[in-house]
């Protein structure tokens, strides 16, 4: 079953064409890794999902939401489709746990002690049980980005974004962040994942999806597509990342 359906999606910011009717798949416990060069709409396409962006043409469905801009309707797709970006912007006041708690307190009216066990749990799946307590500022960047999947999990998601989490941090703190999507993936987790690193797309992603200028220019089984790529596009790419 699909968990996010993409049909012809077009997008445009003003002139500039963006999404050129991208249609893609991404199936119940299915990892699928996004890759690309830098403005192919990747980013885009992600933010489109989770109705951050509106799109002109085509239609979205995810977790079983149909995406329009209504807020109520973007509120209870935003429950069960989660996002982590780059930048995991952790509120530096609060705990870890008191982070993590906010958007199931907030959005969900989750009781605090809910939102307390909901929090906890979230953090032992990224291996962080023992900083409930402690404030961001005393975390690795690694650390804070677990922090950052750990928020988004404790909505209880249906399905995870991940835009190129990893591209912020320093190379030796990018290995502990990969591995708990990793663990995700083994729990059964439906992940889209925007990311830079080839390996692990080619390790972790069941289906891998190349876009070039705003269109899917190949998709597959990641070892077939890393293994055989079929334009010069993505030839190029795999070479020399352009
Ligand atoms: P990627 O994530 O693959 O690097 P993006 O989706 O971020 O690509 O960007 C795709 C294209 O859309 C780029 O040309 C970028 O400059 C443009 N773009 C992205 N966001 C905006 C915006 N808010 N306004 C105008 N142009 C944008
Ligand atoms: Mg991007």
């Amino acid at each position: 079953m699909s968990v996010v359906a993409i049909d012809q999606v077009h997008k445009r910011y003003g002139a500039l064409e963006v999404l050129k009717g991208v249609s893609m798949r991404v199936e119940t416990g299915q990892v699928v890794a996004l890759i690309g060069r830098s403005g192919s709409g990747k980013s885009t396409m992600l933010r489109c999902i989770n109705g951050l962006e509106a799109f002109q043409s085509g239609s979205i469905h995810a977790a079983g939401h149909q995406v329009e801009q209504d807020q109520a309707k973007l509120r209870a797709l935003r429950k069960d489709v989660g996002i982590v970006f780059q930048s995991y912007n952790l509120f530096p006041h609060l705990t870890v746990g008191e982070n993590i708690m906010l958007s199931p307190r907030i959005t969900q009216g989750v009781s605090k002690a809910d939102a307390d066990i909901l929090a906890r749990k979230a953090l032992e799946r990224v291996g962080l049980a023992d900083k409930f307590a402690v404030y961001p500022e005393m975390l690795s960047g690694g650390q804070q980005q677990r922090v950052a999947i750990a928020r988004s999990l404790a909505m209880r998601p249906k399905v995870m974004l991940f835009d190129e989490v990893t591209s912020a941090l320093d190379p030796e703190l990018t290995g502990e962040v990969l591995l708990v999507i990793e663990e995700l993936a083994r729990e059964g987790m439906t992940m889209l994942l925007v990311t830079h690193e080839m390996n692990f797309a080619r390790s972790v992603a069941n289906i891998t999806v190349f876009m070039h200028q705003g269109k899917i220019w190949e998709a597959g089984p990641s070892a077939e597509l890393f293994a055989n790529p079929q334009t010069p596009e993505l030839q190029a790419f795999l070479s020399n990342g352009v």
